[in-house]
């Protein structure tokens, strides 16, 4: 645009402007309060927004905008601001603080007042909360002895006094206990739970043979509500982002709070520097799988596999830990324990698998923690060199891993149910092999 056509631009545009708001004044509606009681006039449309005036009941005022249940509005002495018309549409409201909601429908309590935001669970339809304000669409309520977002058109505003006070009080935060114990500021919610694998079935009943009702997405996050066992396993009834309940297996997920604690990068970049834990799987009364034949224990081929690894680490100058060095029980608890107090720079848990089915054979490497994934990869580009199979990197939920505040990992190194894979698990020389790829992956992702 050429200067000399700027005034012309200009006065258009004015004239625009002009009868937009001439269309804007025969739009607008008056009304009369007919409350008991006046109205704050608020600054923006949310009862927690700066106060700028009343609406005294019999007052005319205009309608200029509405919005998420708020009125913008103007009075005959042309002060304008917003009103709640939740207030106006229940003469039993006298003032828009000492409000409470009441769902109308199974309503999701959210973290924050966003739909995005972690879904905290689920608000059962009819329940009474007190809320602390009401803001643009969303209330921040307090719903069993927590504080969250509900979506306002999934509630009925209501006075205080017209809910049984002992329905606010069970859902009400504790003041007393908050202040004494302020809650640690934390991003991450106990409650959530994340899907850590790809075509897993959220379930209608704990059974896998049950009606799935959806397929969720990798990462995608549910709350937790309970846990149950039979004889399919363990099931977690959790509620996804909509609200909607089903069962999912716990084997497949992670609590969110599980890695809050885990080092991934330990600072370590020379192999005469690393620690190493070593973790030979079962031990002592638990023999872990045992070769149909019954000549080979689990417990004592990862035993003699760990007294080979830690041969190779140690030739690599490694620092090397055993679990266990002979046949002992440790328990779950204690192996992992034993990898957090000495700050392992690697924690390698030993196993050898069995199936039901004996054709199944091959090794996998499983890590719990997003953050070892690289570990896994590279300790299983090395695995794939054996003679068995590689199945590749997956995703297990191990207590020795999960409960491991540093990079760890389960392998399992094929099949003593398959009689191929189990020649190779009892001769030395496969073995060494195992040991001396691990250990070489060890070595690469240390110093890389
Ligand atoms: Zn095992």
């Amino acid at each position: 645009m050429t200067r000399k056509y700027f005034p012309i631009f200009i006065s258009i545009v004015l004239i625009l402007l002009s009868s937009l708001s001439i269309f804007g004044l025969i739009l607008q509606s008056t009304n009369t309060l007919d409350t008991n009681v006046a109205i704050t006039l608020r600054e923006q449309p949310g009862t927690n927004q700066a106060s700028i005036g009343q609406i005294e009941p019999g007052e005319e005022f205009s309608t200029l905008e509405s919005q998420n249940g708020w009125l913008y509005i103007e009075t005959i002495q042309q002060e304008t601001g917003w009103i709640p018309e939740w207030q106006l549409n229940n003469l039993n409201i006298t003032d828009d603080q000492s409000i409470a909601g009441q769902a109308i429908t199974n309503a999701v309590l959210f973290a924050e007042n966003s739909v995005s935001s972690i879904a905290l669970e689920t608000i059962p339809e009819a329940s009474y909360f007190p809320i602390n304000y009401e803001s643009d669409g969303w209330a921040q309520i307090e719903f069993s002895g927590r504080v969250g977002f509900v979506r306002s058109s999934q509630i009925k505003i209501l006075s205080r006094d017209e809910v049984p006070e002992e329905e606010l009080e069970k859902q009400q935060v504790s003041r007393e206990s908050e202040q004494s114990e302020p809650e640690e500021e934390t991003t991450v919610n106990e409650n959530t739970v994340i899907m850590r694998q790809s075509n897993q079935a959220f379930l209608e009943e704990p059974d896998l043979n049950s009606t799935i009702l959806y397929t969720p997405d990798m990462y995608e996050e549910f709350q937790f509500i309970s846990s149950t066992e039979n004889d399919h396993g363990e099931f977690y009834l959790v509620a996804n982002r909509n609200g909607n309940r089903g069962y999912i297996e716990s084997r497949v997920v992670s609590f969110a709070t599980d890695s809050l604690n885990h080092v991934s990068d330990t600072g370590v970049t020379s192999m005469s520097d690393a620690v190493i834990v070593i973790d030979a799987g079962h031990g002592g009364s638990d023999p872990g799988a045992v070769s149909q034949d019954e000549n080979t224990y689990e417990k004592n081929v990862t035993l003699s596999t760990s007294i080979f690894l830690q041969e190779y680490l140690e030739a690599m100058g490694a620092t090397v830990i055993q679990v266990r060095s002979s046949d002992t029980d440790v328990s779950l608890a204690e192996r992992a324990q034993i990898s957090n107090d000495n700050e392992a720079d690697a924690f390698i848990s030993l196993h050898y698998d069995a199936g039901y089915d004996p054709t199944y054979s091959g090794t996998t490497t499983y890590y719990y923690h997003q953050d070892d994934y690289d570990l896994a990869q590279t300790v299983n580009n090395h695995l794939e060199g054996l003679p068995l199979e590689s199945l590749g990197v997956m995703y297990g939920n191990f207590q020795v891993t999960r409960e491991n505040n540093r990079p760890a990992l389960l392998l399992e190194l094929g099949y003593m149910s398959n009689q191929n894979d189990l020649s190779y698990i009892r001769s030395e020389e496969y073995q060494r092999a195992v040991a001396e790829a691990i250990a070489n992956g060890i070595r690469e992702h240390i110093e890389q």
